[in-house]
This record gives structure tokens, sequence and C-alpha cells, in this order.
């Protein structure tokens, strides 16, 4: 879905095309409204679907105090950078493996260093794996925790999330500072005076 800028974007370009077309002007001319439309298609969004050229532009609102938004930096978006997740590669995306247990007689070893000879022997018990792998019971993925994916080394993408501080202006508005007039100026150092002169 497009946003509304973008729908005028569009239109704008068409009807921009549109004219040129009706001064019949080459092929060269589609291209680049191929060319242009593609580029807005591609161009990065927000998560919430806005284009990132739209961000930051200010309040525009003639007469308004601002101040820049510290949380953006004025860009109107901030960057979230998350690695890449592929299928665990260990439980192949089940997220659980099958269970195993410690061989009891080689404690685990695998190997057993025989009485006579002081050779080191393979646990026949075992067959030199130390473990056993239970054909029903199921444990969690000890590579993935379970979680079924694991992040690619040195992959990451970048989401863009319109500032809520903003609202993706980049300033938000000045606070609001009161000012007296000398009215209610009098009236307060009056007031001031009382409470000083009644303790
Ligand atoms: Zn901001
Ligand atoms: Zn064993
Ligand atoms: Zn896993």
């Amino acid at each position: 879905m497009e946003t509304e800028d973008e729908l005028q974007q569009i239109h704008d370009i068409e009807k921009g095309f549109a004219l040129l077309h009706d001064m019949s002007v080459s092929a060269d001319i589609i291209s680049a409204k191929t060319k242009l439309l593609a580029e807005l298609a591609t161009e990065p969004k927000t998560l919430d679907g806005t284009p990132l050229s739209q961000l930051g532009k200010g309040l525009r609102q003639p007469g308004v105090e601002t101040l820049l938004c510290m949380v953006c930096q004025k860009a109107g978006y901030i960057e979230n950078k998350r690695p890449v997740m592929a299928n665990c590669p260990e439980c192949h995306g089940a997220g659980t493996r099958p269970q195993t247990f410690e061989c009891f007689p080689c404690q685990g070893s695998g190997k057993f260093t025989q009485w006579r000879t002081g050779r080191i022997v393979r646990c026949r018990v075992c067959k030199g794996s130390g473990r056993f792998t239970s054909p029903t019971l199921t444990q969690a993925c000890q590579t993935c925790l379970g979680h079924k994916t694991v992040p690619i080394d040195n992959q990451f993408v970048v989401d863009y999330v319109k500032c809520s501080k903003c609202q993706g202006m980049g300033e938000t508005k000045a606070p609001f500072k009161p000012v007296f007039n000398d009215n209610t100026r009098q009236k307060l150092l009056q007031a001031r005076e009382r409470a000083a002169t009644s303790k």
C-alpha cells in the first residue's frame, strides 16, 4: 500500500510525463519514467511505511518556536540494526534435539584404561561415544536454546522506525513559557510579601 504522500508523488510523476507525452517526446522519457517510479518503490521506508525522504522536515508551522529532536537528531527516524537469522544448523529449525545420557560404565569419557596393560581402549558399552541417544525423549537444542534460529555472523538488516518523540518531524514544539502581564506580576509580588511578613 502506498501512503498518501507516495500516491501524490506517483500522481505528480504521471502528470509530468503525460504532459511530455502529449508533446510527443521520445522513448527515453518512458524509460526515465519507469526508472523514477522504480526508485520511488525501492526507497527505504520506516516499518509503518513512511519513505525516509518524508521525515525530519520539521514542524513547518510558521511562528511556532521549535526545538531540535534530540532522540533522532532531526532525522525523524531511528535505525535499529538486527542480525539476519537462519535456521539452526544443529536442530534444523526444530528447536529440540534427542535427549542424550552419559554412559555409566565409562562415565561419559568413552574410554577405559586396561588394567593389565595400561593401554587406553574404547568403551564397549557406548562404542566410544560416551553418550546414549534416547529414541523418544527430547530436550531443548543447546545451539539455538530452543529458538529454532541462530544469527548469521556479521549479517545485519536495518529497520527504520519513525521517531515517536517528534512523530517523525525532527522537531518538537518549544515548551510553553508562562508570560506574566504586569497585573499578574504585581499580584504575585504582593502575595509573596504577605507570605513573608506573616511568618
Ligand atoms: Zn525525533
Ligand atoms: Zn561408555
Ligand atoms: Zn537448534
